[in-house]
């Protein structure tokens, strides 16, 4: 260590006199004396470093060690601190259901739900007609039955969560059949064939990748068949010289053999989505009409509503899931409950869940839709960024995302930002360094923003992001 660096460390004044300056008062009025302490202490431990690592004298006489300055600092590195770390984003990739950023948004009905029993005694367990204890599951089973025409239905934890428990509580120690052309991996470590070991259940393979006939399932069934399981193939697509049997064909089939057609659906879609101007996926109804006897599907994929899984179909196999002492273990929580009320309700009235679902809302936009609020989006960026970028309008493609609708693209309009002054993928990087966070795409040297996934007040946002990450280091 050099004489002037020495020199320069025995300025540092000592915490105390940090304590005392204006900014830290105002911090000690407002946090716990030792949190401040703390952030003093580490304020004072990087400008040690700083001067250490000076190069030269100007470099050490440079940083500021006025008892004000070193407080103001301490203020942003408590502010730091306590700040959430999971908190809002901007979407601007327009993945609707992006799994990184936590799939479905929740509608206004759902948030005011949850808010309304986070914070007081509600009737989770008590039945109010009687007084008794109740069920948890009582909240929503009627409107779930109502809404897919199941005799019963459950709810836990997430998809996988159902599938497993239905697996264990069905097929234990038994055989289960399933095409070798849904032996799905969903994401994570949730594959189909490892599911199964978990559940306790012997997997038999039938058919091949890309045909299964009806005649392969029969070929194997055995004394030892538990059940028939459809897998639906959430994130890809086999296309070309394909074959799969029709739903009712193979629920005939089991049904004939006295076993049930149980499927993992996925995604569950409980609405016609040509309703929003996409290709139709059959829905629960029809599924269970066609003759399934247990479907398993999520609550934050094309339903839109909080992360859960549904298990819904025949009330004497539901029965045994809900005996299942995995079902404890995955059981839902108040809030969890309290959303998936509100948004199932929504569903009653299928007009209202489109308009008031965010999912449902950024599916139906056309790109003429799209078009003024992208126009917008273009003209605040080019007022708040001025030379720094360049914009255009582009046509491009939203995503559904999610292990949704796989293959499906939506016409989108993109708003392309090329910045004139540093790379698009540094500006990217500046945009996820904003705050709030700004994910955007990337591609041949533009930054692409779609409006699909923004909310109206975030244009700003993202305008503001903009013209700060392409005008950094300028
Ligand atoms: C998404 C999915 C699951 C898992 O659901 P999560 O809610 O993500 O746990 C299971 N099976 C299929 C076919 C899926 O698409």
């Amino acid at each position: 260590m050099q004489e002037w660096q020495q020199k320069r460390l025995r300025e540092i004044p000592p915490v105390n006199e940090i304590l005392s300056a204006e900014a830290a008062q105002a911090l000690l009025r407002a946090h716990d004396r030792e949190l401040v302490t703390e952030a003093v202490g580490e304020v004072l431990a990087a400008v040690r470093a700083e001067i250490a690592a000076a190069p030269d004298e100007a470099a050490a006489q440079a940083v500021d060690l006025s008892p004000e300055a070193l407080a103001r600092r301490a203020e942003r590195h408590l502010q730091r601190r306590l700040r959430p770390r999971l908190r809002h984003v901007v979407n601007a990739t327009g993945v609707v259901l992006h799994t990184n950023l936590g799939r479905s948004p929740l509608a206004e009905e759902a948030i005011e739900a949850i808010v309304r029993v986070a914070g007081r005694y509600n009737n989770l367990e008590l039945d109010l007609a009687t007084g008794e204890r109740g069920s948890r599951y009582a909240h929503v089973e009627e409107l779930l039955c109502r809404l897919t025409g199941a005799e019963a239905a459950m709810v836990v934890n997430n998809g996988a969560g159902a599938v497993l428990l239905m697996l264990s509580a069905l097929c234990r120690d038994r055989e289960v059949i399933v095409s070798r052309g849904e032996l799905v991996e969903i994401g994570g470590s949730f594959r189909v064939p490892d599911v199964m070991v978990q559940g306790g259940a012997r997997l038999v393979e039938v058919g091949t990748t890309n045909k299964t006939h009806l005649r392969d399932y029969e070929n194997a069934l055995r004394p030892e068949t538990a059940a028939i399981l459809k897998v639906h193939q959430s994130n890809f697509r086999v296309i070309g010289f394909t074959e799969a049997p029709p739903l009712a064909d193979l629920a005939a089939l089991a049904h004939r053999h006295g076993l049930p057609l149980l499927v993992d659906w996925g995604s569950g879609v409980m609405l016609d989505l040509r309703r929003l101007g996409l290709e139709p996926e059959v829905t629960m109804p029809e599924l269970l009409a066609a003759g399934a006897d247990l479907v398993t599907f999520s609550g934050d994929k094309l339903l839109g509503g909080p992360q859960g899984g549904f298990i819904v179909g025949r009330r004497s196999l539901v029965d045994r899931c809900r005996r299942h002492p995995l079902t404890r273990a995955l059981r839902v929580d108040k809030l969890t409950l309290a959303g998936i009320e509100a948004t199932l309700r929504l569903y009653l009235e299928p007009d209202r869940a489109a308009a008031r679902i965010p999912i449902l809302r950024m599916l139906a936009l056309r790109p003429e839709d799209l078009q003024p609020v992208a126009e917008a989006l273009a003209a605040r960026i080019r007022q708040e960024a001025g030379d720094a970028v360049r914009v255009r309008l582009a046509e491009g493609f939203s995503a559904v995302g999610g292990g949704s609708l796989p293959g499906v693209e939506i016409p989108t309009v993109l708003v392309a930002v090329e910045p004139t002054g540093r790379p698009a993928h540094e500006v990217e990087a500046g945009l996820r360094a904003h705050e709030p966070p700004v994910l955007a795409r990337v591609q041949r040297g533009e930054v692409l923003l779609d409006p699909r996934t923004l909310w109206p007040d975030e244009i700003p946002l993202v305008a503001a992001a903009v013209a700060r990450a392409a005008g950094q280091g300028r």
